[in-house]
């Protein structure tokens, strides 16, 4: 059997493996957490998304548990046929008055929701201009659409401006994460706002790290700059990071949800998330508004990990949020730095191409709010073997 390109599965296999690039599966052995356990062995945790601790919530798996009691598991039908359930609505609702956002509507996933979303809103008329290192999905939702699209500098809005500017009478749509999946950095919304109003284009933000991090009460990347629905008509959101669940949502105004409803095949054609599922978010998103505790914790771990990383002059990144990078460039060395980490107890991702760029592979450093200071501690003491 061979793949695109011509070479059979093992050819292609050894390759990856001969660059670096090959990636393995860990079995976790227990809940998510700050400390975790693979094969017996614990391992302090760097690499999650559970930046505010709640994945293993007592309170949110109580709600699931109350949940499963009364609507049983499976939510058995797709939104619009019979799988809609009071939970999900409930839900909705819930979403968009945290967002400031007229309505709100769940996805499976996140990934589902951009895709979604896009192909609903771009079509072959369009023109879609995304910044050079958008999540995946938001470019394969991109090129679902059919779109013409443009990739501008990262976090340049002068060069997202140029493209604007020679984008005639196409409709226009400038998709971008709030904060960026692998480097940790914002995206420069207020500008892009501010030319998404001058070009009449539509500005669509995948806030996935920024929500119940970022902002008031963790409203987001977008309450952090003051924007609401009019500046930003569409806000994605997931809920499997900050939120310790499951799903995704986009929020906005009422009409662009009833397009979405009638259009996003990604919605549509597709089972709903479990309704008890859907019960256990809504606690979530009590505790991501009410715990600002969790977000003061998060900070502190932040800054402890950037003073301390700054003493040692590792190569750490402008970032502000709980997602560190320390940048180093070839894909065996950083998986190397990795599985020493991994020897000393300490689990951190190397992330390669194509997830970033050819050359820029690296070392994802994640923080929650579970972490402790001695953690934190543990982790610079263990960076500091690797570079000395
Ligand atoms: C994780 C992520 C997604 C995908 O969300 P899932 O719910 O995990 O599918 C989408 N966009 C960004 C920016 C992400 O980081």
């Amino acid at each position: 059997m061979t793949v695109s390109g011509g070479a059979s599965w093992l050819e292609s296999l050894a390759i990856r493996r001969a660059q670096g690039l090959y990636r393995h599966r860990y079995v976790l052995d227990s809940p998510q957490n700050m400390e975790v356990v693979v094969q017996d062995q614990r391992y302090l945790n760097f690499c999650s998304n559970d930046y505010l601790g709640l994945a293993n919530d007592p309170r949110l798996i109580e709600s699931l548990q109350k949940g499963v009691a009364r609507y049983g598991l499976g939510a058995g039908a797709s939104h619009l046929i019979c799988g809609h359930f009071a939970p999900h609505h409930a839900l909705e609702e819930d979403l968009a008055a945290f967002t400031g956002r007229e309505r709100a509507l769940l996805f499976s996933t996140g990934y589902m929701a951009n895709l979604g979303v896009i192909a609903a809103l771009a079509g072959t008329d369009s023109l879609v201009l995304a910044d050079r290192l958008d999540h995946a999905s938001l470019l394969d939702g991109v090129r679902l659409s059919g779109a013409r699209w443009q990739r501008y500098r990262h976090g340049d809005s002068a060069d997202c401006a140029q493209r604007l500017e020679k984008a005639a009478t196409r409709p226009v749509l400038i998709v971008t994460d709030g904060v960026f999946s692998m480097d940790g950095d914002c995206a420069p919304l207020p500008e892009l706002a501010a030319l998404a109003e001058r070009h009449r284009a539509l500005l669509m933000v995948d806030d996935a790290h920024g929500l119940g991090v970022l902002g008031d009460a963790g409203r987001g990347t977008l309450a952090h700059h003051g924007l609401g629905q009019r500046e930003v008509p569409i806000l994605i959101g997931t809920l499997g990071k900050a939120f310790g669940t499951f799903g995704a949502f986009v929020a906005g105004a009422a009409d662009l949800i009833e397009w979405l409803i009638q259009r996003a095949r990604t919605y549509i054609y597709t089972t709903a998330l479990p309704p008890a599922l859907a019960e256990a978010t809504r606690t979530a998103l009590q505790c991501v508004m009410t715990e600002e505790w969790r977000r003061v914790v998060l900070r502190e771990r932040i800054a402890q990990f950037r003073v301390g990383a700054e003493q040692l002059g590792l190569p750490i990144q402008d970032s502000l949020t709980p997602i560190q990078i320390l940048m180093v460039g070839d894909n065996q060395r950083a998986v190397q730095f990795s599985e020493k980490l991994r020897e000393q107890g300490i689990w951190v991702s190397a992330i390669r191409p194509p997830t970033v760029p050819v050359g820029q592979a690296r070392l994802r450093i994640t923080f929650s709010a579970a972490h402790r200071p001695e953690h934190v501690e543990r982790l610079l003491a263990a960076l500091a073997s690797l570079y000395r």
